[in-house]
């Protein structure tokens, strides 16, 4: 008996050892380029917080766990006691030129690192990519980008503009670029269904094209065709279908004068069903109950190109004064329509309408035009969007750029946390950061970024949550976000309390 504990006490020894040992030699030496310590890390993944360092050697996060100062040499050290460690923000769904506004530093300060763009069925138009994604290499980036082939885009090269039905020819070439700008690094289909020339496309096309997508390992990203209350469901039926090829995504997931929690619940189970069928389906939602877009939005489309307006307005009058009146009482009134651009920019359709003396449908049609302005509508319901932004498979986006009159393009990041994780408490901090992170990575099928994970890219965040503040209103949309502390993009510090930086670390990221 004795002689059997002694071998169990030594054994216990032995191995107590053996793990003490192994422990040690997995503490990493050498040197690195940034340390960070002392923080909480939230890895993006959903799950629980847990305290660690971080080493970052070059682009890449090198070690995750215990560091010990005396065996590392480190240029930077970050210390982030009583802060969280992020993977960086991917927007699924953003806008802006990387070549004329490439700092895109409202990104950056919601503490976003890479953008999707090449959004809503237009992208840049080119049969080749690849010289202006070098000369974009060259100039560099405030954050990383990718980009999407958008379908109009594609209309437009090949020649297809506004007819209905392409010819065999104009469909073969729609495919041939969508597969060549595929290689070149696109991550896959943008559509605009909603916008011509999109809107003219019908089933055959979008499954001759979401065949493309399939086959090269995209996704297609769709402003869906009409998200009205009403039209809403055929408008998701008809991305379904082309979800038997490819993964679809819904943009901007939001329900144009729909109320209430149980109608999100509808949608969101017909997504469910879908799933359970197969498809691979997925949306975005950006925090905010106002859309924008031009105003051709509240016009029909046989007063917008390529019919002729002029013509139109002598012609169609009052059935087109009839229209307006309807399509903007439906979207919640003249006082909801805010205009964002031109003369009128910072004044409701009301307002105009008061100051002209002038009904709102004539404001439209004389004054304005399909073409003469864009603006924030308010349309949306908080209590629908919120069901849809707690969905599991709902990730966040800005639908953003630099420019739009929008407070989305500089707040949407960061009004998650300050409004749905600090304030109303919709959202679990994890799962927040999820939406942000890995989900958006795993849809949009972005490699070695999305998590705080050895070996992933160093696109990373320190700040604490109770400090974030989004400042951007309808009044003064371009006002920067507070409370990221530091903001990593490939291993280099881009955002720190200590300094301004101005160079830029983004990459122009190719599909793998
Ligand atoms: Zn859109």
């Amino acid at each position: 008996m004795k002689y059997s504990h002694f071998f169990k006490y030594s054994l216990a020894i032995f191995f107590g050892l053996l793990l003490y040992a192994c422990k040690d030699s997995d503490s990493p030496t050498g040197s690195f380029d940034i340390l960070i310590t002392n923080g909480t890390i939230i890895d993006g993944t959903g799950s629980k917080e847990f305290s660690g360092d971080v080493l970052i050697r070059a682009d890449t996060i090198a070690f995750i766990g215990d560091v010990d100062l005396k065996k590392v040499e480190v240029d930077h050290i970050i210390n982030a006691k009583g802060k969280i460690i992020t993977p960086g923000f991917i927007d699924a769904h953003a806008h802006g030129d990387p070549v004329a506004n490439a700092d895109f530093q409202n990104f950056r300060d919601m503490g976003v690192t890479t953008i999707a763009l090449g959004q809503d069925g237009f992208s840049y138009a080119s049969e080749n990519l690849s010289p202006w994604m070098t000369q974009i290499d060259s100039t560099g980036l405030g954050v990383n980008v990718i980009t999407f082939v958008g379908h109009s885009t594609l209309r437009e090269l090949s020649g297809t503009n506004y007819s209905v039905q392409p010819t065999e020819e104009q469909l073969a070439s729609m495919q041939e670029i969508l597969r060549q700008s595929m290689k070149r690094g696109a991550f896959g289909l943008s559509t605009g269904l909603e916008y011509t020339p999109g809107y003219y496309a019908e089933a055959e096309e979008m499954e001759a094209l979401a065949k493309v997508v399939g086959d090269n390992g995209g996704i297609i990203m769709s402003h869906m065709r009409n998200e009205d209350d009403d039209q809403i469901e055929n408008s998701i039926n008809e991305l379904l279908l082309q979800g038997s090829y490819a993964p679809v995504h819904i943009s901007h997931f939001k329900v144009v004068y729909g109320k209430g929690q149980e109608r999100a619940k509808q949608l969101l189970s017909i997504l469910d069903s879908a799933r359970r069928a197969g498809l691979n389906v997925t949306a975005d939602v950006y925090p905010y109950t106002a859309s924008y877009t031009g105003i051709g939005i509240v016009f029909p489309d046989w007063a917008k190109a390529p019919n002729d307006f002029g013509k139109i307005k002598a012609t169609r009058r009052e059935e087109l004064e009839d229209f307006l009146r309807k399509r903007i009482m439906k979207r919640n009134g003249p006082d909801a329509t805010l205009f964002g651009d031109g003369a009128w920019r910072g004044m409701t359709l009301t307002q105009v309408s008061d100051s002209l003396k002038m009904p709102f449908e004539k404001v439209l049609i004389d004054v304005i035009g399909p073409e003469g302005g864009s603006g924030a509508y308010f349309v949306m319901n908080e209590e629908l969007q919120t069901v849809l932004i707690q969905d599991s498979l709902v990730c966040v986006s800005s639908d953003g750029s630099p420019t739009m009159h929008h407070p989305r393009g500089y707040g949407s990041f960061a009004k998650i946390i300050r409004l749905y994780v600090n304030e109303t408490k919709s959202l679990e901090l994890t799962d927040a950061i999820r939406k942000m992170t890995s989900l958006p990575a795993t849809i949009i099928g972005l490699k070695k970024r999305g998590e705080v994970k050895v070996g992933s890219k160093a696109d990373l965040l320190v700040f604490d949550p109770l400090k974030i503040k989004d400042n951007a209103t309808y009044e003064e949309p371009h006002q920067y976000a507070d409370g990221f502390e530091y903001v990593i993009i490939n291993g280099h510090i881009t955002k720190s309390p200590d300094a301004i930086v101005t160079e830029r670390y983004g990459l122009f990221i190719r599909k793998e």
